[in-house]
């Protein structure tokens, strides 16, 4: 008898953990460059892209491509020359639908554009996050609206295919006046791809710990008032919501998050990156030297390796799919019968297709919902 031949593994995402500021809300790992030596660190990213390539020979058939951090355009081009065809060659030259790289405003070039541009990069992902002053300088970060402006029209000026525009709500201080602006700018600019973020109040950072003492404070209603305009007008410009927080003119939405939503196993590479392949999640070292010196020395980099339960496997699939517009499939309901009925019945959920689909009311409401069916 055959063997059930394993499924493609087509995401691949990679981590640049430099910032040149380090944003008081953000739980990502990311470091100052200071004294890392990077030429080191790109060419251990290469390597480790070689050993993955032999690992996963067969099965590794790239279709999207995601650089996150960490302030991937913050590489200069210098790095790039050597680092971009270096890292193809590692992966066996693929040629992604989409490669994505997420870019600050102030890190932008036009000849490191033309660069990505070249080497097969198609979207950037531009982290806006306001179009005001007081609320960027609040997210502590270091740009200004004309600078992020600027660098919007540089990448439209590089014929990126795509370009989306990241941007936060529930900011402290900000009003709902400054993200209705800030939401009309975005539209006025016509980005592909739009993403907006409620700020969560993540351990482990400065907005923590203010939150901790009581100085930053949440209000569900608040976050609910925010997040209608964004659905209102962003929907009536004609941007779908295909997912609670991301919204795309028709053709644009991201290849590589819809991979995850959806389960599909995806390679990680770099200090923090994880991978779930079978499964399985491995979880890289969180530490740039840590990570150089494995990788060098011709260890694994992975520190962690979870097996997914069937009931976790289950629990991520009703969670994440069930944030999308297709919605979860009714085969990982089984069981839960009663909880979805009692989504019906308060309006929070419909059967659409054959999927269990949110409606305007859940989306407004989408973690308890997806507590309650856990429950
Ligand atoms: S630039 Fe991005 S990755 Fe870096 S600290 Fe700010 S939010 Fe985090």
């Amino acid at each position: 008898m055959n063997a059930k031949p394993m499924p493609p593994i087509r995401q691949l995402y990679l981590h640049i953990p430099f910032c040149h500021r380090i944003c008081p809300y953000c739980s990502f790992y990311k470091h100052l460059p200071g004294e890392t030596d990077q030429a080191a660190f790109l060419q251990s990213i290469v390597k480790e892209a070689e050993q993955a390539r032999k690992l996963w020979r067969d099965r590794l058939a790239l279709e999207t491509i995601y650089w996150g951090g960490g302030t991937p355009s913050l590489l200069s081009v210098r790095a790039l020359e050597s680092f971009l065809p270096a890292l193809r060659t590692a992966l066996g030259n693929p040629k992604p639908l989409e490669w994505t790289v997420e870019m600050n405003p102030v890190t932008l070039t036009a000849a490191k554009l033309e660069m990505f541009r070249q080497h097969g990069v198609t979207r950037a992902s531009l982290g806006v996050q306001a179009w005001d002053s007081g609320t960027l300088q609040t997210l502590g970060r270091d740009h200004s609206p004309a600078e992020a402006e600027e660098a919007y029209g540089m990448l439209r000026a590089a014929q990126f295919p795509k370009v989306s525009m990241d941007l936060m709500f529930s900011v402290p201080g900000q009003s709902l006046e400054a993200w209705c602006g800030s939401l009309e700018k975005t539209i006025a600019l016509q980005p592909d791809h739009i993403s907006c973020y409620n700020l969560t109040y993540e351990e482990d950072t400065a907005y923590f710990e203010r939150f901790q003492k009581g100085e930053y404070t949440r209000d569900e209603h608040v976050d609910e008032a925010f997040f209608s305009e964004a659905m209102d007008r962003l929907r009536s410009d004609g941007y779908a919501q295909y997912e609670i927080s991301n919204y795309a003119r028709e053709g644009s939405e991201s290849l590589h998050n819809r991979g995850y939503w959806r389960g599909e196993d995806y390679l990680g590479l770099g200090p923090s990156a994880v991978s779930t392949i079978d499964r399985v999640r491995l979880k890289n070292v969180s530490n740039t030297a840590a990570y150089v010196r494995c990788v060098r020395s011709e260890e694994s980099p992975t520190m962690e390796a979870e097996h997914l339960t069937a009931d976790q496997w289950r629990c991520e699939r009703l969670a994440l799919e069930l944030r999308t517009a297709r919605g979860v499939d009714v085969q990982w309901l089984a069981g839960l019968e009663k909880q979805v009925e009692e989504l019906f019945s308060e309006g929070l959920a419909e059967m659409q297709e054959g999927r269990l689909c949110l409606t305007q009311r859940g989306k407004m409401v989408a973690d308890s919902v997806i507590a309650h069916l856990w429950s």
